[in-house]
């Protein structure tokens, strides 16, 4: 019988087992070229148009390391607080595969560019810190292309573009307890990669990908249970369900004593499964050896030291200080953090304008609303931080209300021209003298003898139309409050 007292939908059994994850993370360094030669990174050219004698690995050409790449893994190793080696050893991965044509990948292995560090997942999930194993650099492999062409049925074409675009593996020790967990952190380190530059964040196009393993263990107990392997899960979503999958079909085998047998699995996504791919991982042997055509790579502290004062605010630490400083809500400083262009647009608004509240209500309203009709990033809001700060002064002086803002910031985007040259050039100034708006009000309560019986017989409610209708005659410009008074007092007080 299952108790849904304490944890609903959780069944003893499923409570018997604690689930147990690690995380493998394949990151693209957002460099202009690949690890080992010239060839370009662009993304979507035509297929073997970026490729040359050493990323397709013809017999003879020799692989030169890529500065800009180990600047950019040395920037996450630090940024997560590894240990960054001076020293550290390219080795072949051997096996044959037909996307690999040197028969072999240049990655690192018993000397990797860095070890420990960790990232601390938010208080929202259980605040675990979640320990790496390691940080190392290698080449990516090509793409096999299964479908698209006419003879599609019959042939499997080779695309060697992503063959040699250089990687990081960043490697979690098994700290997570939850598919809820493991997203949560893969969304975390995500948005410190892009926050840092390091990668584009891109998972559609395949420049994050993640392998989860998973096993589970009696409850109480510390030895690691057997782990299957899920490769290639692209999306937070799909890498939640695909743990969870994993983690009832674990109990599932071992509660009706059967046994988790290790192997490699992928995760079908209209089908909402995992199903095994190859097994007998133990088996495999990639015949690691240090790649003679590749000096060790030495990263001096000098070089290690200015990566590090090069670093920028991270997120978490941007967050905090968003709160203390700002005195916003932490709603706002998390939602405000997403991104470091959204963070620094707020931050140049709430400066110039010395409203943050206003400046961060606008940023996560209109700010994000245009963002979200284009589809596009901060970079593409042509609206500036100054220019939002000239409309939250003019708000703040009681020049226009918001709702006439919101008008004028729609006018400010479309225009490029400043808020209160668009007041000025549209006439939307808020009306706040009484000399004005009292013919309108009186106007408006002629109109409506029969509205102005109901209140005066104690319905109190029909006031706010008389308020709303003097409003619509200002076409929203009359001063609220003022109008408010003015309605009353044309009512006898
Ligand atoms: P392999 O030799 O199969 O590559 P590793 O020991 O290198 O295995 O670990 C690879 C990943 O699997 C790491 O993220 C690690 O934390 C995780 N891992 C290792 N053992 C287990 C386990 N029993 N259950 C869940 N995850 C595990
Ligand atoms: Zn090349
Ligand atoms: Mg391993």
């Amino acid at each position: 019988m299952s108790d849904t007292r304490t944890s609903p939908g959780v069944s003893d059994t499923a409570r018997a087992f604690e689930p147990v994850i690690g995380l493998e993370i394949h990151a693209q360094l957002r460099t202009a070229t690949k690890i080992f030669c010239g060839c370009s990174t662009a993304f979507g050219a035509a297929p073997n148009a970026h490729t040359c004698p050493v990323c397709v690995g013809l017999p003879g050409a020799l692989p030169v390391l890529n500065r800009a790449a180990v600047d950019l893994a040395v920037t996450a190793a630090v940024a997560l607080g590894c240990d960054v080696h001076e020293r550290s050893v390219f080795a072949r991965k051997n096996y044959f595969y037909p996307d690999l044509p040197k028969g072999y990948q240049i990655s690192q292995y018993e000397q990797p560019l860095a070890t420990g560090g960790g990232l601390q997942l938010p208080a929202s999930v259980g605040g675990t810190y979640v320990k790496l194993t390691r940080i190392h650099m290698e080449e990516d492999a090509g793409k096999s292309l299964h479908e698209g062409f006419a003879d599609s049925d019959r042939k499997t074409y080779l695309d060697y573009n992503r063959s040699g675009v250089p990687l990081v593996e960043i490697v979690t020790e098994p700290d997570m307890r939850s598919a809820e967990e493991a997203a949560v952190f893969f969304e975390t380190l995500r948005q410190i990669l892009v926050w840092l530059g390091v990668n584009d964040g891109n998972m559609d196009e395949g420049s994050l990908r993640c392998d989860a393993n998973v096993s589970v263990r009696r409850a109480g107990t510390t030895a690691l249970g057997t782990k299957t392997e899920v490769k290639n899960v692209n999306s937070f979503r799909y890498l939640e369900k695909a743990i969870q999958y994993e983690i009832g079909r674990h109990i599932d085998v071992l509660d009706h004593g059967g046994r988790i047998v290790q192997e490699t699995r992928l995760f079908d996504a209209a089908q909402g499964k995992t199903y095994s791919m190859r097994s007998k991982e133990e088996a495999h042997d990639y015949r690691y050896f240090p790649e003679p055509d590749l000096p060790p790579l030495v990263v001096d502290q000098a070089r290690r030291e200015a990566i590090a004062r090069a670093l920028p605010e991270l997120p978490d630490a941007r967050r905090r200080r968003f709160i203390a400083e700002y005195a916003i809500p932490e709603y706002d400083a998390a939602l405000l953090t997403q991104t470091r262009g959204l963070a620094d647009y707020f931050e140049e608004t709430a400066r110039i304008s010395a409203n943050p509240k206003a400046s961060s209500n606008w940023v996560m309203g209109e700010i994000l609303r245009t963002m979200k009709e284009q589809g596009t990033g901060i970079e593409s809001v042509t609206v500036t931080p100054a220019a939002l700060a000239g409309l939250i002064a003019i708000v703040d002086q009681g020049t226009v209300s918001s709702t006439v803002a919101k008008d004028v910031f729609a006018k400010m985007a479309e225009s490029g021209r400043g808020a209160a040259e668009i007041v000025a050039a549209e006439g939307l100034a808020q009306i706040s003298d009484a000399s004005s708006l009292e013919p309108i009000v009186r106007r408006v309560v002629a109109a409506h003898p029969d509205v102005v019986a109901e209140i005066r017989a104690g319905k109190d409610r029909k006031f706010q139309f008389l308020v709303g209708q003097v409003m619509k005659e200002t076409k929203g410009k009359g001063d609220p409050k003022l109008v408010t008074d003015l309605v009353r007092a044309a009512l006898g007080g």
